[in-house]
């Protein structure tokens, strides 16, 4: 950790680590252990337009390097990442609580979008066509914007920053990292390493902090873009504060994702899939399955292997061998969580595995709730409507698909939707007609790879241009067309 003697984290401004000048700073806490691991600064605007002055001098000369020279920088920081990988996923264990096997696994899908970035060369060619008019050619060029932003949730701290640097810095930006102040060690090691790879002075910046430190980063002129990936409530202020002021914004929010499981389909593999959806990261993914709406004959079985899933899956500290679910965040988190799965049983569901206040061996004081499955949930309720962001299952059933994708629409957020078959015209009809921006079809977790955009709709996205893949070229840059004519004898023949 590129940290002062007590732990005390550090902005990365200009190509030095430096100690913020903040008036507050947080504790950083391992979620399973309660020990404090680091400390945050909540860094003032000012801090901010540091960076940002030193990224649009930065960007002057970074423009200029060639797309193949660029990508060499690229190139390295993947090969310092596959070196690092254990101690970034330590790291992520530590200050995040997912599993180790979990850290690992999102690190190589961040890694992943640094591969696809290096092919930027080709992903940001123009097009042209000649003779619009007798010896007229018109061409259109992608130019980078300057100074671009991002702000991270404290989820996948690995990860979600290479969703956005990569295609930055590719594409001839200069970048401010605005990390998850609850994650932000991760954040550190990962722009270590962007400093190892040999980045140039003020094409990459990391300034840590809080929401003044955001609202800096929103109103600061020379910032050009802003990518945000978080809970809805905070993507709408963002988007509406970061366009109120001019700049391009793409801002991913929070979900609710149900899935559809059919009599017809395998339950042995369904029950698996949908136990490390829902429970998986302990339930803190934005694609987690949060409500299991089965059909028909679906229920009796599903609600039995389910329960059974729940129940077998070994929780603990995630850098312990054979655990299967870590902590969530924070112990406030556990009784938001908490509070959530009482409120459902009040409402009238049916508490059939009880994952509330139940300790792990050891850890008295981490923030483990255990899976939670809920049956007979209320399509109206708040179990079936809120984003619990934990580990609980809430189960509805339908008589018919039609019934089923009824209630897969009735919602706000469409960030995934998925169901389980062996039938193909319903796995179409549903494709079809499913309000979502990602579809599983026998799949839990339909996370996009790195080369197809991350398509979250409705209340789970604002903006137009996604992240990852083409839509982060074009997010990162803007069209220039050209017309040009060179006096000569063009005169037509016929
Ligand atoms: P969060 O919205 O609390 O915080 C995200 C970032 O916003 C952090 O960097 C935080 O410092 C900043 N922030 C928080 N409140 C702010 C405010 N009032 N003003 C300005 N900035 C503020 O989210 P979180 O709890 O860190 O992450 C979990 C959420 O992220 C969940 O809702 C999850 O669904 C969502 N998420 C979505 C995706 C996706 O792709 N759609 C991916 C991962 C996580």
């Amino acid at each position: 950790m590129n940290a002062t003697s007590n732990g005390t984290l550090l902005n990365y401004i200009n190509g030095a680590w430096i100690k913020s000048s903040a008036a507050t700073f947080l504790d950083v806490t391992n979620p399973a252990t309660a020990q404090v691991i680091g400390h945050v600064p909540l860094s003032p605007g000012g801090e901010v337009a540091q960076a940002a002055d030193a990224a649009q001098a930065a960007f002057l000369l970074w423009r200029r390097v060639p797309v193949t020279e660029r990508i060499q920088y690229l190139f390295r920081f993947k090969a310092l990442l596959e070196q690092n990988l254990d101690d970034i996923a330590r790291m992520i264990t530590q200050e995040c609580g997912k599993t180790y096997a979990e850290a690992v696994a999102e690190l190589r899908r961040g890694i992943e979008n640094v591969e696809v970035a290096c092919g930027a060369p080709i992903l940001m060619q123009g097009v042209n066509n000649e003779d619009i008019a007798p010896g007229i050619d018109e061409h259109m060029i992608r130019q980078p914007l300057g100074v671009v932003a991002c702000i991270t949730p404290f989820n996948f701290p690995g990860m979600i920053p290479l969703w956005f640097l990569p295609y930055a810095v590719a594409t001839g930006n200069c970048f401010i990292l605005k990390p998850s102040e609850k994650v932000p060690a991760s954040a550190q090691k990962l722009i270590a390493l962007v400093e190892q790879a040999g980045f140039p002075a003020g094409v990459v910046q990391l300034v840590h902090g809080g929401k003044e430190t955001v609202d800096a980063i929103l109103d600061h002129p020379r910032i050009k873009a802003v990518s945000f990936v978080g809970s809805t409530p905070v993507a709408r202020y963002i988007y509406s504060r970061a366009t109120a002021n001019g700049k391009r914004a793409q801002c991913q929010g929070g979900a609710k994702n149900p899935v559809v499981i059919l009599p017809d389909a395998d339950m042995e593999m369904t029950t698996r899939i949908m136990a490390d959806s829902a429970f998986g990261c302990a339930g803190q993914r934005c694609l987690a399955a949060s409500v299991a709406i089965t059909v028909g004959d679906a229920r009796s079985t599903f609600t039995e292997m389910i329960a059974d899933a729940a129940t077998s899956r070994t929780v603990g500290y995630g850098l312990n061998e054979g655990v299967q679910m870590g902590p969530v965040i924070t112990n406030e988190s556990k009784q938001r969580i908490e509070s959530i799965i009482s409120a459902g049983a009040q409402e009238g569901a049916n508490l059939l595995v009880d994952g509330r206040s139940r300790a792990v061996a050891g850890y008295a004081d981490g923030a483990f709730v255990f899976p939670t499955v809920l049956t007979d949930v209320a399509p109206t309720g708040a179990l079936a409507r809120t984003e619990i962001f934990g580990p609980v299952l809430s189960l509805m059933h339908a008589a018919t698909i039609e019934d089923a994708i009824a209630l897969v629409n009735d919602r706000a957020y469409g960030n995934m939707a998925c169901i389980f078959t062996n039938s193909g015209a319903a796995a179409r009809k549903f494709r079809y007609e499913a309000i979502a921006g990602n579809i599983g079809i026998n799949i839990g977790v339909a996370a996009p790879m790195a080369f197809f955009p991350f398509s979250g709709w409705s209340e789970s996205f604002f903006g137009d241009l996604h992240a990852q893949a083409h839509h982060g070229i074009e997010f990162y840059t803007q069209t220039k067309v050209v017309i040009e004519r060179w006096p000569q004898d063009w005169s037509r023949q016929f």
